[in-house]
């Protein structure tokens, strides 16, 4: 008789397993994408720890998933022969949110306080737990490779689940086993035509060969056949089916808003396939995200935590394969190879080089991509040297003369007025009071276009931008502000701001009132409707920098 644990779910798990099981969500059919995909996972994995221990694969090398469906029993099974789990691993893995997509997901949630976070489980896809949208009791069954025992999860995803060590003549021989107990409204997934559909259309491209089974005993029906999408060319593929292999690769449920496809050859023998997302990921700003582009070597997975690229495209999601790494390469190994620093290398230039086609070719595709990503784009300019011209060119901006995010550097530079020697900007938090500031109205009076800049990124990479062609960048709270040689827009002539008696007297009174508060008061052809403004030394902080240090330095 085998003792049977009883563990409760941690509280994030039970609150999201009720969102699960009371989910109004309509396409259920997400969970199947989710349950096949942490398979291919676990074949992946385990291909790439028999690199160094063979014996892990014993008779049985070629990874498979197999699906069985069974109306009788009103069940739907998926089996695979991957790596399979420890009951450590099972504890660790469907007891708790281990990853921080699904964590961003459930403070998503919290923070839609008004909704019941159903739709977002569409975008977003939530994992394993996904499962207990169609069944009222999950039973997985696993076995570790290599190991001499099996284990049983069980759960009615209401709050609780059992651990208990499995029978091994009831377990898989090696790897994983889950069987969804199906809920009445979800029977459909007993139908093989509906499972094989839904397969066909989410899970084709899956590295991994996917059996159908009709009800136990039934001959296996190959409904995926493995064949990695990467290694096709480009001109056999459909926007469809990169559009799905995304969706598999990325966990994401949108469209890809860019797809780069390429083989490159020569020095170094790789493939890429990236994508650039519709939306934002959730854990675009998770500090602990990892980086969501696998690395493959001939089509054996080897880990999703190489930096294949540069920290400011980590919404960038997809994968590279290569035949120039040894496959026994070392995970510790891959940061340091040269090949490596190659291959990020090239693949930042493709695909920056993407986004800058787009820009050229489809200015609403781009004001979309930017409008998402541009925050995280522009941390490039100042943590990637030798691109830094190439992603400020790439920039756009809202200014004093557009409200969308579309004008360009080059756009600012066309328009700057005869005698204007710099690119201003004004940096803070809101759009709004930006637009209100005083401090652009002596700009304002004379023509003379301002960035408005509200990304906290902003206030760091003006900092660290070289010139434009040619004009320096300056904060128009920062300093004299330079305006006497641009004419007003009503034909006015430049002039030294005025220094009547009044004003020199209002000065003295100005500075000895205020003391030590300042550190000079001076007449300022800045302002055109207000009394006074407050500005910033000319060396040293700009004012929203200032505040933004204050405010992380404590
Ligand atoms: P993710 O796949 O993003 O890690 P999931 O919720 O889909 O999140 O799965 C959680 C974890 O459960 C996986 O990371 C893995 O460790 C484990 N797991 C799930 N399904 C399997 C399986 N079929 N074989 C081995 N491990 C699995
Ligand atoms: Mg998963």
């Amino acid at each position: 008789e085998k003792p049977v644990e009883n563990h409760v779910f941690e509280a994030d798990v039970a609150r999201l397993l009720h969102l699960m099981v009371h989910s109004v969500y309509s396409d259920k059919d997400v969970f199947l994408r989710e349950l096949i995909s942490n398979a291919a996972d676990a074949c992946e994995k385990l291909r790439y720890e028999a690199i160094s221990a063979p014996e892990l694969l014993s008779d049985d090398p070629a990874p498979r998933i197999t699906l069985t469906v069974d109306a009788d029993s009103n069940t739907l099974v998926l089996e695979d022969n991957g790596i399979g789990m420890s009951r450590d691993d099972m504890v660790e893995a469907l007891g708790t949110i281990a990853r921080s997509g699904t964590r961003a997901f459930m403070e998503r949630v919290e923070a839609a306080k008004a909704g019941d976070g159903t739709q977002l489980i569409g975008q977003f896809g939530v994992g394993f737990y996904s499962a207990f949208m169609v069944a009222d009791k999950v039973d997985v069954i696993s076995r570790r490779a290599g190991s001499g025992h099996a284990w049983l999860w069980s759960s009615d995803g209401k709050g609780s689940y059992t651990v208990s060590e499995a029978d091994l003549a009831q377990a898989p021989a090696r790897g994983t086993r889950i069987t969804l107990h199906l809920m009445d409204d979800a029977k459909s997934y007993t139908s093989k035509w509906s499972v094989q559909k839904i397969v066909k259309d989410q899970s084709g491209h899956v590295p991994v060969p996917i059996d159908l089974i009709e009800k136990p005993g039934a001959e296996a029906e190959r409904i995926g056949d493995g064949t990695a999408l990467w290694t096709k060319s480009r001109s056999d593929i459909t926007k469809e089916e990169y559009a799905d292999f995304y969706r598999g690769v990325s966990g994401q449920y949108d469209e890809p808003a860019l797809t780069v496809h390429f083989r490159a050859e020569g020095r170094h023998e790789y493939t890429g396939l990236a994508f650039v997302p519709e939306s934002k990921p959730l854990d675009m700003f998770d500090p602990s995200a990892k980086g969501r582009m696998k690395l493959y070597v001939k089509r054996v997975f080897i880990t999703d935590d190489a930096e294949l690229l540069p920290r400011y495209l980590r919404f960038v999601r997809g994968l590279v394969d290569t035949s120039d790494l040894p496959l026994n390469v070392s995970r510790e190994m891959i940061q340091e190879s040269p090949i490596l620093a190659a291959i990020r290398k090239g693949l930042t230039n493709r695909v920056l080089t993407a986004i800058e086609k787009l820009a050229d070719s489809d200015k609403d595709a781009f004001a979309k991509l930017w409008e998402a990503f541009g925050a995280v784009l522009k941390e490039g300019i100042y943590d990637d040297f030798e691109r830094r011209s190439q992603l400020i060119a790439l920039s756009r901006f809202r200014t004093t003369t557009s409200d969308e995010a579309t004008r360009s550097l080059a756009d600012y530079v066309k328009d700057m007025k005869d005698a204007q020697a710099a690119i201003y900007y004004l940096t803070g938090d809101n759009l709004d009071r930006l637009k209100a500031s005083p401090q652009l109205e002596g700009f304002r009076a004379r023509g003379i276009e301002v960035l408005l800049l509200t990304d906290s990124v902003d206030s760091f990479w003006v900092t660290a931008a070289p010139d434009f062609e040619g004009k320096p960048f300056k904060s128009i709270t920062q300093g004299a502000a330079d305006l006497t040689q641009v004419p007003k827009a009503d034909g006015e002539a430049p002039a030294a701001p005025e220094t009547t008696e009044a004003v020199t007297d209002f000065i003295a009174f100005a500075k000895t009132t205020l003391g030590d508060a300042v550190s000079d008061v001076r007449a300022s052809d800045r302002l055109t409707e207000s009394a006074v403004c407050l500005v910033a030394p000319e060396q040293g902080y700009d004012r929203q920098l200032e505040k933004l240090l204050q405010g992380s330095g404590r």
